[in-house]
């Protein structure tokens, strides 16, 4: 299975092919501030699974964090994915997916610090922090 994603502008393409990991809804304040939104949805693929087919040049990434980088478009500024150093897997923003097939929400993580606008109704497991199984 192959799926297909890129940025707003279009100048950055990607696919990935194979397993798609377990979707999580992040509240914590970095990716609320990274993407303009009240939570992310972030989606582990493995490194191996993902790959950009065009636009490279436009992919730059921000450190926000001693170990974390942010991929973005520097055309329209669209997040892409994350990457922890030396980590398998890189985090892929499922808004940027073009049709999100087979993805299942899994969980709410980092809820403690979540917009006190936003309010969560559905039944998923809900972590004030990060979701325990992650490595
Ligand atoms: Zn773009
Ligand atoms: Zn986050």
């Amino acid at each position: 299975m192959q799926q297909f994603g890129g940025c707003l502008c279009g100048a950055i393409r990607y696919r990935i092919t194979g397993r798609l990991g377990a979707l999580v809804y992040c509240h914590c304040e970095q990716c609320r501030r990274a993407q303009g939104v009240g939570f992310a949805a972030n989606l582990p693929v493995a490194i191996a699974h993902f790959r950009i087919d065009r636009g490279r040049e436009f992919l730059a990434g921000y450190r926000s964090s001693p170990k974390k980088t942010r991929f973005f478009c520097v055309c329209c500024g669209s997040a892409i994915y994350s990457y922890l150093d030396a980590a398998e897997s890189v985090r892929i923003r499922a808004g940027t997916l073009d049709a999100g097939d087979d993805i299942v929400p899994t969980a709410h993580i980092y809820s403690g610090s979540k917009a006190p606008w936003l309010t969560i109704t559905d039944r998923l497991k809900r972590y004030p922090k990060r979701e325990p199984e992650r490595p």
